[in-house]
């Protein structure tokens, strides 16, 4: 340690002021050799100051009154002699520096004064002038340099125990030589533990290898050492320290280290926190971004001023803007939107959001410019974000491409009004459009004109050529249609080959007419459609609001009336609807001219029903059933046109194209070599009762060369009770011709049994409303029984129409009902149809 401590030494120079010394001896010779020896002669560099006493009182007494620095005692003195003289002058001079004066033999007790404080001893007989000041002098060196070290070292000590710093010092091979007490606090040692130790020993364990190799590169360069390990402490805590190293170096050699060690726990802790706090927050951050990268939606935040602080991979996939390149720009730069209905920019709902510091949503047709120029539609909400202080500090945007589903709600839209086909609005989109119409129409004083247009033989088209053709026509059609009105005006198709066009404004009803000749002389030019050139014509209603309705479907009604009207008048032209056009007539008229080119053209064919024997199931007979192939309107069944031909009298020479087909038919058949059985006509009341019947069916049997009994008549039970007694001649003149007769729809028509048995018949036909509930319906069963036997007492063939089941069947077997027609043996087919039934049974 004193190698040490010699740095820190400083031994005061001897100062100019005498030096004091009190000499106690009671030789005066000694006193006066002594005395001489100081004065100084000689030396010249130092004075001392010299006051003599011979005995011990006397000097103790000088001692408590004055400082002297330096004791000269002799041990042997008139009033006290060896150590004790000493032990008392010691006590009355403790800092003094006291110098025993031995005699030769008394050497051994100037000895012992020394271990017991004296700093010296000499002997009386070495007393010299030169000698003794020098002799003295480096005494009071020593001892000056002694109390400065001594201070030093305390001064050292002082300021190392105050130093929060732990010391660690070890000499040249290591062992500790010195540690402070910041040092003991730090690493839970104390002074004895660490003397003599390596400063490694105190390392933790877990931190050891890494430090001493760090400690080990330091070494070799010999590079000032730094590094921060941690105590293990015996109570298990950890105190983290850095250490500084220094070498002890003289010249070059070194002689030992020197460490400081500071206790860097609690920032080591505080770091730990803000570690494991930043840890958190990083993974905070990863998770965040991870869940922005993976959602659908695109999200983008701004700043306070409005400028871009994040984009998601969404965002930047959706905006065109990479996220670097976005950060800092303003928003309205990145997610620049506008209206989709008026084009202008649309506002941003960041701002609003900001402002009204609550979650806004976005117009409804909102549409995104990408960077690149292209659009998609978006559906957005913007959102405040705020700080801890719950102050806004930006805002989120949040948005998703709707292009898809926006595009699809416009195209279900779109299909829901509008007709497939075409392209054309439909029906619901036409009643929309006119309301709209008849608002405007009513503020300008207008008219609005409704035109009901249908394609004359379309149908005809459409089955030669198939439906594609019809298809492809079709829209050509509508096309033409569509070049020949304004824009605001509306063309829609309703179906088939339907059409109606909505004239929105209309000045006076000639406007419609003008516009009626335009599109009939636009679809005169022929259709070009998959290789044929195709003709088509129009027939047209006109009707106008408000003289002919004032609501769409009123207006629809008077003009498809009319448009019946000029179908009547000869097609391929336009009519207007007229007050006195009764629809019922109109149509009715339309169809009567419609039979009329049927009857002249050969539009009607006949079906033939099978009548089957209930007991054996072999085909008695037929029913022929007329059918009319109406080249607009298809397959047509009698009930809808036999009334109206009834009504116009048209059924008599229908009714005779019918006779005449069936007995030509049937002796085809005989002619041919096939089974013939009896065919049954239908004849209407009109037929009936008019003038020419009779000679009509002996006419029409003369000229195709049938046998009469070939041929049946059904004739329904009303017609005959209408005027019973004139109907029984005309059944007799027919059965005088050999035709046999049948009652038809029998049990609907309130028969007077008494006429009934005498009337000339051969069948009854039970109506098919008695046997279609025959198996449900007791009342109807007791009915059908009853007619059943009913006919058998009258000697009548007794046939069931309408039988479509099984147990139907079974019914009117069980009550032995002789023949049976119904769907449930055959529906009513061809005459080829019919002829391979009767001849192989199917
Ligand atoms: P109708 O004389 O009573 O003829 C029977 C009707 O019943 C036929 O109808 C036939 O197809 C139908 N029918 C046959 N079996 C069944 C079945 O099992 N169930 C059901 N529900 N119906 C069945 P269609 O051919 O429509 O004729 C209807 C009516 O038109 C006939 O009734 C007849 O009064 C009249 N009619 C048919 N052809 C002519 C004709 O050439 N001249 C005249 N003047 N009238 C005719
Ligand atoms: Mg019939
Ligand atoms: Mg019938």
């Amino acid at each position: 340690m004193n190698d040490i401590q010699t740095t820190l030494l400083r031994v005061d120079d001897p100062t100019d002021c005498p030096t004091t010394v009190l000499l106690i001896e009671d030789e005066p010779a000694d006193a006066k050799l002594i005395q001489d020896a100081l004065a100084g002669t000689g030396t010249g560099d130092s004075v001392f100051h010299v006051e003599w006493v011979t005995r011990l009182s006397d000097a103790l007494k000088r001692l408590g009154n004055e400082k002297f620095e330096v004791v000269l005692l002799d041990l042997s003195l008139p009033d006290g002699k060896g150590l004790e003289v000493f032990d008392q002058v010691f006590q009355a001079a403790p800092d003094a520096l006291i110098l025993v004066l031995s005699g030769l033999t008394d050497e051994e007790t100037a000895r012992e004064a020394m271990a017991r404080g004296a700093h010296d001893y000499f002997s009386k007989g070495h007393v010299d002038a030169h000698w003794l000041p020098r002799a003295l002098r480096y005494v009071m060196e020593r001892k000056a340099a002694r109390g400065a070290l001594q201070s030093s070292e305390e001064r050292f000590r002082a300021m190392s125990d105050a130093s929060p710093l732990g010391i660690f010092v070890s000499d040249a091979e290591g062992s500790c030589i010195y540690t402070n007490a910041a040092y003991h606090t730090i690493s839970g040692l104390t002074l004895e533990q660490t003397l003599g130790t390596n400063w490694s020993m105190a390392i933790h364990p877990e931190d050891r290898d890494r430090v001493l190799a760090d400690w080990r590169d330091a070494a070799r360069d010999r590079a000032p050492f730094q590094t921060e390990f941690r105590f293990l402490q015996k109570d298990e805590s950890i105190v983290w320290t850095r250490v500084n190293s220094a070498a002890m170096l003289d010249g070059k050699k070194w002689f030992g280290l020197v460490q400081t060690v500071e206790d860097i726990t609690e920032r080591k802790s505080a770091e730990f926190v803000l570690q494991t706090a930043e840890e958190a927050l990083f993974e905070e951050k990863e998770r965040a971004q991870v869940t922005l990268n993976s959602i659908g939606d695109a999200v983008l935040t701004t700043d306070l001023l409005g400028n871009v602080t994040y984009l998601n991979l969404v965002a930047e996939t959706m905006t065109g803007w990479p996220c670097e390149e976005a950060l800092g720009r303003p928003v309205s730069e990145v997610f620049n939107i506008f209206d989709g209905t008026t084009r202008l920019p649309a506002a941003n709902p960041m701002q609003r959001a900001m402002a009204e510091n609550e979650s806004v949503g976005l117009g409804a047709d909102c549409v995104l410019v990408h960077r690149d120029g292209s659009e998609s539609a978006i559906e957005d909400s913007a959102a405040p974000i705020h700080n801890r202080e719950g102050r806004v500090t930006g805002a989120v945007i949040v948005f998703h491409d709707v292009s898809e589903s926006r595009a699809m709600a416009l195209e279900m839209a779109h299909l829901a009004q509008h007709d497939f086909l075409t392209g054309l609005p439909n029906r619901l989109l036409l009643t929309e459009r006119f309301s709209h119409a008849i608002g405007l129409a009513q503020r300008h004083t207008k008219q609005v004109g409704l035109l009901f247009l249908d394609l004359d033989n379309f149908k005809h088209i459409n089955d030669s050529l198939g439906h594609a053709v019809g298809d492809r026509l079709l829209q050509s059609v509508a096309n033409r249609l569509v070049e020949c009105v304004r824009t605001t005006d509306t063309v829609c198709r309703l179906g088939g080959d339907e059409f109606v066009i909505l004239l929105a404004e209309v000045g006076q009803p000639q406007d419609a007419a003008h516009i009626a000749e335009t599109l009939r002389a636009a679809l005169a030019m022929p259709h070009q459609v998959n290789g044929h050139e195709l003709h088509i014509n129009l027939s047209i209603g006109i009707s106008v609001f408000p003289d002919d309705g004032i609501d769409v479907d009123t207006l629809m009604q008077n003009a498809d009336t009319a448009m019946y009207h000029a179908k009547a008048s000869g097609r391929d032209n336009y009519q207007f609807f007229k007050a006195d056009m009764n629809a019922r007539a109109v149509r009715r008229m339309f169809v009567e001219r419609s039979l009329r080119r049927a009857l002249k053209l050969g539009e009607f064919l006949l079906h033939y029903q099978p009548k089957i024997d209930l007991a054996s199931g072999a085909i008695t007979g037929a029913e022929a059933l007329i059918r009319w192939q109406d080249p607009e309107a298809g397959f047509v069944t009698p009930e809808h046109f036999v009334p109206i031909a009834e009504e116009s009298g048209l059924i008599v020479p229908i009714g005779q194209w019918v006779l005449r087909a069936v007995c030509r038919q049937v002796q085809t058949w005989l002619d041919s070599g096939l089974r013939a059985v009896p065919v049954a006509v239908n004849i209407s009341a009109v037929e009936f009762r008019h003038p020419g019947f009779l000679d009509g069916v002996a006419r029409i049997l003369k000229e195709t060369g049938l046998a009469p009994r070939y041929l049946e008549l059904e004739i329904t039970e009303s017609i005959l009770m209408h005027d019973a007694e004139s109907s029984t001649s005309v059944l007799a003149a027919l059965k005088a011709m050999g035709v046999q007769l049948a009652i038809d729809d029998f049990g609907t028509g309130y028969s007077s049994l008494s006429y009934l048995g005498r009337f000339p018949i051969d069948t009854l036909k039970i109506d098919q409303s008695f046997v279609r509930d025959i198996c449900t319906d007791a009342d109807n069963a007791t009915i059908v029984a009853a007619v059943i036997g009913m006919g058998k007492s009258l000697k009548l063939r007794v046939i069931a129409e309408g039988v479509e089941t099984h147990e139907q069947l079974a019914f009117l077997q069980a009550r032995h009902c002789g023949e049976g027609q119904g769907f449930h043996f055959s529906h009513p087919v061809s005459a080829e149809a019919f002829a391979r039934l009767v001849d192989t049974g199917n």
